[in-house]
């Protein structure tokens, strides 16, 4: 039986009741919690959780002790938990509902249900407003005037942070859309989306036309938006269907690189670029540069221009963040030679059926064909990684076989890995004569991702130390929006790194997106060098490549500093687990 997300999740929102309900019934707030944990460590599993339960390894997870392992089993088999449902039991209709309105204790809950039949947030406002709930015992003006003000305060919009797969795809769906306006000559992504940020708060756009009006006419009458927030000569804000906030600027095309410039920003780029302007004599403003003197418009045909005119080369979105890029193209040191998605020759870190991914060698070989690369890394997991079907070296050499005769019918190279779990010791996890046999070795941390930062320091650097160490996998094993970084010392594991001369991974999985870019110019610092990876569970997510070029961008990281950028043999002689590079 195979389990889907939705098994999961919907495990995941029964703890959370559970520990809602718990709280609700004045039950110890640490055991409350505990559920809470644990509902957490469900959700971030990237494994099969159905696997674990018939292993019955769930207490190896961080925070789960043998009751709450014992009711997601009885969760996983049966889709209910008696305790939970004795809970329910015991409790108004509602009340978890209810019980998010702080100060609405469960007695609380329990009178206003028997005196007015409340069983909603909904009904609960409707009730205060019309004045109902002062007459309710032990309740006066004071407590419903307090209870509406509260569910105001729930029911304001909450912020809204968007992961960049998801801003990207929407993004590019509305610029599609605004390129098809009336007297429409330019439009464009801006904001933090075009520098190419993890995660943003809100979509802007840019775009040139003779007269705004019908453009912005024409951009909210997108299917897309749900409701206008703001219309001005030149500008609009709305909401999208799905919450998702908008911006557009509609400007005349010869004012249109300098609205560009100016919306995408960040704040500390466009105030360095404003210093090099005064240097020169020009002011630049949200339109673009002008004399200071006679406030003459400088023309500008793109971004290209308003540089050149600062005597600066082009500064690419993604280096736009004030970290001291204007002032290295100043003195002529900015990477003119930043690695695009062309630059890729291989697509590297792919799982197959063999471990967690959803399609096979042959699949994954295939649609690697016809994206035209040369070489395919088929990276599974290592056997401690069992929750995933990680490979013992049985099917590891059943996995080369298969390799071997996939190879027959595809003009991709594919090239034998894995990867490895850094075990809790910094060990590897297959013998030194197994990963002598792989073309391509990933190490990554799985498990025991909570150690202190000593332990944690010690453990990578020990890994780094091992011979066939040649690629560091999700390095810090961040997820985005949802796990920190793990504690370590990272200077010095990459100055370990750097000895071992092992490649740092820069992983394309938008859930992922892990080294971050401050981290990845301290690699370059060291003379490190990359792998832009897809950490690809599927044919799909090989497109998980342009995410990965974005996070090496955004880290100043040049084509020559890529290893992926290399024909097959350079490659595989690159990051041969059995010779230096
Ligand atoms: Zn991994
Ligand atoms: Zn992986």
């Amino acid at each position: 039986m195979n389990p889907t997300p939705a098994t999961r999740a919907a495990i995941a929102g029964s703890l959370r009741e559970m520990a809602g309900l718990l709280a609700l019934a004045g039950e110890s707030p640490f055991r409350a919690r505990a559920y809470e944990r644990a509902a957490t460590a469900i959700e971030h599993l990237d494994v099969d959780l159905a696997a674990l339960v018939e292993a019955g390894r769930l207490t190896e997870l961080p925070g789960i002790g043998r009751a709450i392992a014992a009711m997601i089993e009885e969760l996983q088999r049966t889709g209910r938990s008696k305790a939970l449902d004795a809970l329910r039991e015991r409790m108004p209709p509602g009340a978890l509902a209810l019980g998010r309105i702080s100060g609405l204790t469960l007695d609380k809950i329990t009178a206003l249900h028997a005196a007015l039949g409340v069983e909603t947030i909904a009904e609960l406002r409707k009730a205060c407003e019309e004045g109902r709930v002062r007459g309710v015992k032990g309740m006066g003006e004071k407590t419903e005037r307090r209870l509406l003000e509260r569910i105001r305060a729930l029911e304001d919009p909450v912020e809204v942070r968007l992961r960049l797969d998801r801003a990207l795809p929407l993004a590019e769906s509305f610029t599609a859309h605004l390129r098809t306006a009336p007297g429409v000559v330019r439009a464009e992504i801006a904001g933090a989306l075009r520098r190419r940020a993890e995660t943003v708060d809100r979509l802007v756009f840019v775009a040139a036309a003779p007269t705004p009006g019908p453009v912005i006419g024409h951009a909210l009458a997108s299917p897309l938006v749900a409701s206008v927030s703001g219309r001005a000569t030149g500008s609009c804000s709305a909401i999208l269907a799905d919450g998702v906030p908008i911006e557009l600027r509609v400007v005349e095309p010869d004012r249109y690189a300098g609205a560009l410039l100016d919306a995408t920003g960040s704040v500390d780029h466009l105030r360095a670029l404003a210093r090099a302007a005064r240097d020169r004599g020009l002011e630049l403003d949200a339109e673009g540069l002008a004399s200071k003197t006679s406030g003459a418009r400088v023309p500008a045909a793109g971004e290209e221009d308003l540089y050149r005119h600062l005597g600066l080369p082009y500064v690419p979105p993604e280096l736009r963040e004030g970290n001291g890029e204007v002032e290295a193209a100043e003195a002529g040191r900015l990477p003119d030679d930043l690695v695009t998605a062309d630059d890729l020759r291989g697509l590297i870190h792919c799982h197959t059926v063999y471990s967690d991914g959803k399609h096979t060698i042959a699949e994954m070989a295939r649609a690697a064909d016809a994206m035209g690369m040369r070489y395919l890394t088929i990276t599974d997991h290592s056997p401690t990684a069992f929750y995933a079907r990680g490979l013992d070296v049985d099917r590891l050499h059943a996995q080369w076989e298969e390799i071997a005769r996939v190879q027959e019918t595809v003009t991709v190279r594919l090239l034998r890995g894995t990867e490895s779990d850094i075990l809790a010791d910094g060990g590897l996890d297959y013998p030194d004569a197994i990963l002598e046999q792989l073309d391509v070795v990933i190490a990554s941390i799985h498990a025991r991702h909570r150690m202190d930062a000593d332990r944690m320091t010690r453990r990578l650097v020990r890994a780094m130390q091992h011979p066939c160490f040649k690629i560091w996998g999700h390095a810090l094993g961040r997820l985005v929006l949802s796990r920190a970084p793990i504690e370590c010392r990272v200077e010095e594991v990459l100055d370990a790194a750097a000895a071992g001369r092992a490649a740092i991974e820069i992983n394309g999985d938008p859930a992922r997106l892990d080294l971050e870019p401050r981290w990845i110019r301290a690699a370059r610092e060291r003379g490190l060098r990359f792998v832009v990876s897809t950490d690809a569970h599927s044919v799909d997510a090989l497109a998980n490549q342009r995410y990965g070029v974005a996070m090496a961008r955004r880290g100043w990281v040049r084509r020559g500093e890529v290893l992926n950028t290399l024909d097959t043999e350079a490659f595989v002689r690159a990051v041969s687990p059995r010779g230096q590079a």
